[in-house]
């Protein structure tokens, strides 16, 4: 039986999907080709990346509405620095939660000025900043929505007059926001979408073109934009199985469908985590992710029978970020609720046997 898939990504994916990804390995559109073996310019490739940039673009809800979106490559650490290349020109304004959001600093600091408008560092990243203020006159604002390390989750976003780029690799398609708020988006795939190998970049179309250097082509949006994702040859079976997956958040209602499943996840998960004595969940409970939930034991000398319990009940990746410890269980879209069940069926059954 497959095992109750926790990992924080490369993670789980819906079985359908990787059922239909097996096939067109062997035999892609009954064209007696393998998906990986013909060339991208062929015309069902070409589909395959149209569809899935129509998705993308579709379930966000940013369908005519100036964006457009890439499957790039060099995964989401290519765009912390990729974003500064097309967008800072002088001065940039970034949110820092933790390990993702300051390695986008240090990227973007080799290209100008970056304010660092909050931190949660005071406590390793166990909350979200709310008070401060972004400088009107910044090129932009960086965020990172869900900060799959530290298990915080950004829930209310500032208002400000600047673009906003924002870091959605763990939560992208997971919840309802208004992303039309968002200049531009980036999401490595492997969190919540695919496979690693590409990375989604969602961006509006007006932003770009205003800074003074010259960007390397690979680097540079307006190239990719142009050339319809399709400048140099793309990650064909990252991008497949990515279409693949939105297709089927599609057919199960969208966002706003997955949204109340991943509600129900993580309620089933955080309450059993508040009523057991055995747990504790590391971070402020209103900045608690409804993806990636990090607890610890109270109890350490449990660690080793609580290791064994969840191994044995077919629970996989439950482990902690070796920079936080503890335990992490990451709840993307395509985990079901019967997971999430057996993981807190063993959290009570220690508090059984203890
Ligand atoms: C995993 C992750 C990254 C890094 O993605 P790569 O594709 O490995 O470069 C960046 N940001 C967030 C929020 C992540 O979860």
């Amino acid at each position: 039986m497959k095992k109750h898939n926790f990992s924080a990504g490369p993670c789980i994916l819906p079985q359908e999907v990787l059922q239909k990804a097996s096939e067109a390995v062997l035999n892609f559109n009954n064209d007696n080709l393998s998906l990986i073996e013909i060339s991208h310019r062929s015309k069902p490739f070409v589909n395959v990346m149209e569809n899935a940039r129509s998705l993308a673009l579709e379930l966000l809800g940013l369908e005519g509405k100036g964006y457009k979106a890439l499957f790039l490559q060099g995964g989401a650490s290519t765009q912390f620095l990729a974003t500064a290349y097309n967008l800072l020109d002088t001065k940039a304004a970034y949110l820092n939660t933790g390990t993702w959001s300051t390695k986008a600093i240090k990227e973007a600091k080799l290209f100008g000025d970056i304010v660092e408008v909050a931190s949660s560092k005071d406590k390793n990243f166990t909350y979200i900043p709310k008070e401060y203020s972004i400088p009107s006159d910044a090129d932009y604002f960086h965020c990172t929505s869900n900060n799959t390390i530290f298990g915080t989750q950004i829930k209310h976003f500032p208002e400000t007059n600047v673009p906003v780029v924002c870091d959605m690799s763990s939560d992208i398609f997971s919840r309802q926001l208004d992303f039309s708020k968002f200049d531009l988006i980036y999401a490595g795939a492997q969190k919540n979408m695919g496979p690693a190998g590409t990375t989604l970049v969602v961006v509006k179309e007006e932003i770009l073109g205003k800074v003074n250097r010259t960007i390397p082509s690979m680097l540079d949006y307006k190239v990719h934009i142009g050339k319809d994702s399709m400048f140099n040859t793309p990650a064909v079976f990252p991008v497949y199985v990515s279409m693949l997956t939105l297709e089927w958040l599609k057919n199960l209602g969208g966002i706003a469908a997955i949204e109340k499943i991943n509600e129900q996840k993580s309620a089933l998960l955080y309450n059993e985590i508040d009523r057991n004595p055995l747990f504790n969940g590391i971070v402020a409970t209103e900045d608690r992710s409804h993806m990636n939930a990090t607890f610890t034991l109270t109890n350490e000398a449990l660690t080793d029978t609580f290791n064994t319990m969840w191994n044995d009940a077919g629970i996989n990746g439950l482990n902690g970020h070796r920079s936080v410890g503890g335990y992490r269980a990451s709840m993307y879209n395509a985990l079901s609720l019967e997971s999430v069940q057996v993981l807190v069926d063993v959290l009570q059954e220690l508090e059984r046997k203890a």
